[in-house]
């Protein structure tokens, strides 16, 4: 006697093998049915890569546009920032002020902002192929 199961569309007794069911013509075997596959809708890598050229561009990507162009506005008010800082220290008259003075002030909240924005972007795409966004 051949093993026998249930069809899960009609729950008719159908042979284990089946490749159909022959009560409702469903098709049981796997491929054969196309079968809901997960797509990503954003590509996180490419969202973190873009931000690392360019502030706020992987935002953009993501489509959070004023995000992204607030990111672009806070960098380049970074870098104005950065700049002062540079110059101011020349008058500081010290070596030192010269150079950490800019690179505290300036230069770490460059960098750090840079690395927020990516790791935001990568984070957020991740969130809108989970369909949390
Ligand atoms: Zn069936």
């Amino acid at each position: 006697m051949e093993e026998t199961t249930k069809c899960p569309f009609c729950s008719e007794e159908i042979l284990k093998d089946a490749k159909k069911c022959k009560h409702c013509g469903e098709f049981l075997e796997k491929g054969v049915r196309p079968q809901p596959q997960y797509i990503p809708k954003k590509s996180s890598g490419l969202a973190a890569i873009l931000s690392l050229c360019c502030v706020g561009l992987g935002q953009i990507y993501n489509g959070q546009f004023i995000k992204g162009f607030l990111y672009f506005f806070v960098f380049v008010i970074l870098l104005i920032w950065a700049g002062f800082m540079g110059i101011g220290s020349i008058f500081m008259g010290s070596l030192t002020a010269v150079l950490l003075i800019p690179f505290i002030f300036g230069v770490l909240p460059i960098i750090s902002f840079w690395i927020f924005g990516m790791v935001d972007a990568y984070k957020t795409s991740e969130r809108i192929n989970k369909g949390e966004v």
